[in-house]
């Protein structure tokens, strides 16, 4: 660095902003009602040392610069920081992707009842209190009565999720024990939950009988000896093997276990309280036939096919619930107030009938090709002219998704956008950074928005985020 080069850095430094005079300016004063002064004071201090940094540095395009022009970088700077908070924060986003149960996007979305409920639920409420007797209550014990009504099982729990009921209900059963499973169910659900290995932890042995493919009824029978303790069953949500393949019955299973005195579990994983063949999932087991066909304990996803909150219910023989409940593991993976809240306002609409009308899980997945056809035309009609932009209407699928039936797809009509100035990824991103942010997907080189997953009330945000495209962004 030559000595001119150096004097001119020299003099720039000098004309870097003062904490104290960065955080009066008029764009930060609000971002420290909102963020907080001891906050934003040290963001101040990185960003003004950041531009000290800059300015020393060989080559800077920040060389020479004026005070004024300083501390607008650093205001600038500060605000994209703060601004990045919004998007970074969990945010209610539409989800335009025609995944109904989207693991990353929250999974099942709540019906307005339950989100209601959730509200109510968030001060004072009556968790463990009985209104009627004035007088301590039992924790989710209405919870647990519609279930019970709802799969005619003689008892009920609901822990944090699935993985949990799991995890319970093997350590409770089988903690030294063996534990009979197909190798077919030997399977990990996403999200790095491996039956394999939560048995291993929940102290039980793993016997695995039969192959991939096939196993039989005898290869069960072959390997109970007295150190048994269950036969485990896992529906194997989001894997399918197909061709030559057979597998035993929970009939089958759950009177053998009977007969040799040992528990018959189940995983069913996406819980489906009603039959939902006729959309397509002929191969969830309903929660109350595995009940009746004599399954002892079932464990299953409270937001997965069945539309409600975060939560792993086990259903089963009301003296293994109650050896459940008593587990000291039970107390720490108990779920709180609001998933009751959710979950009772959730059970409530299928114990009423109208579980397909309020809740949206089935509600999307119930949604017929004809009358998502129709709901892309009208939007496309309400869709203003933007010069360079091109709306149509692609038949296509959506995909019910998320650890339950991800091949299960629905034939879906897409609305296909393109743009004559932007690529698919472009328009993809400027949907993300939408208010709020709209997930789309991209198939060959066309962004494509599924309304079947996309409100009745949120078309007009879609519509309304499309309508400003034609506002270039500063890059
Ligand atoms: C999804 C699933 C789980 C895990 O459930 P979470 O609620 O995600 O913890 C466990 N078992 C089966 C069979 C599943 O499908």
């Amino acid at each position: 660095m030559n000595s001119i080069d150096e004097s001119e850095s020299l003099a720039t430094l000098r004309r870097l902003p003062s904490i104290d005079a960065v955080l009066r300016h008029e764009s930060v004063q609000p971002l420290i009602l909102l963020e907080g002064h001891s906050y934003v004071a040290t963001l101040a201090q990185e960003v003004v040392s950041e531009l000290r940094s800059e300015i020393q540095e060989t080559v800077s395009p920040l060389a020479g610069m004026a005070a004024n022009e300083l501390l607008a970088e650093a205001t600038s700077r500060i605000s994209r920081v703060c601004e990045s908070h919004a998007r970074v924060r969990t945010q209610r986003v539409i989800n335009a992707t025609g995944v109904v149960i989207h693991t990353n996007l929250g999974r099942a979305p709540l019906s307005e009842n339950a989100k209601g409920a959730i509200a109510d639920a968030a001060g004072y409420c009556s968790v463990e209190y009985d209104v009627d007797g004035g007088s301590r209550g039992l924790r989710g014990k209405y919870a647990e009565d519609l279930l019970l009504e709802l799969t005619s099982a003689e008892g009920a729990i609901v822990v944090n999720n699935c993985a949990a009921a799991t995890f319970l209900a093997l350590t409770v059963f089988a903690a030294g024990k063996e534990v009979i499973i197909s190798r077919g169910e030997l399977v990990e659900i996403g999200g790095d939950f491996r039956i394999p290995d939560v048995l291993t932890r929940s102290g039980a042995k793993l016997v695995e009988v039969g192959t991939t493919n096939r196993t039989k009824l005898t290869d069960y029978e072959n390997a109970i000896n007295e150190n048994t303790g269950m036969i485990l069953s896992v529906h194997p949500s989001n894997y399918r093997i197909v061709g030559f393949t057979s597998s035993v019955g929970g009939e089958a299973l759950a009177n053998l276990a009977r007969s040799r005195g040992i528990i018959f579990y189940e995983d069913a994983g996406s819980g489906a309280l009603i039959d939902l063949k006729e959309y397509g999932l002929d191969r969830e087991p309903v929660v109350r036939h595995s009940i009746e066909s004599g399954a002892d304990i079932v464990s299953f996803s409270g937001d997965k096919l069945l539309g409600g909150p975060q939560c792993g219910i086990i259903v089963g023989r009301s003296e293994l619930i109650e050896e459940i409940r008593k587990h000291p593991l039970y107390r720490a993976l108990r779920v709180d107030k609001l998933t009751y809240a959710a979950l009772e306002a959730t059970l409530d609409s299928y114990r009423r009938g109208t579980a397909v009308q309020d809740i949206p899980v089935l509600k999307m997945i119930s949604a017929t090709e004809a009358e998502l056809e129709l709901r892309c035309r009208a939007f496309l009609n309400k869709c203003p002219e933007i010069p360079g932009m091109r709306l149509e209407v692609l038949a296509g699928a959506s995909v019910i998704g998320g650890g339950a039936a991800p091949d299960v797809r629905r034939s879906s009509p897409l609305i296909a956008v393109s743009h004559s100035d932007m690529s698919a990824d472009e328009i993809e991103t400027r949907l993300r950074y939408s208010d709020p942010p709209i997930i789309a997907r991209i198939e060959k080189d066309l962004v494509l928005i599924d309304l079947r997953t996309v409100s009745e009330t949120e078309e007009g945000e879609v519509l309304q985020a499309l309508s400003r495209f034609d506002v270039r962004i500063p890059s």
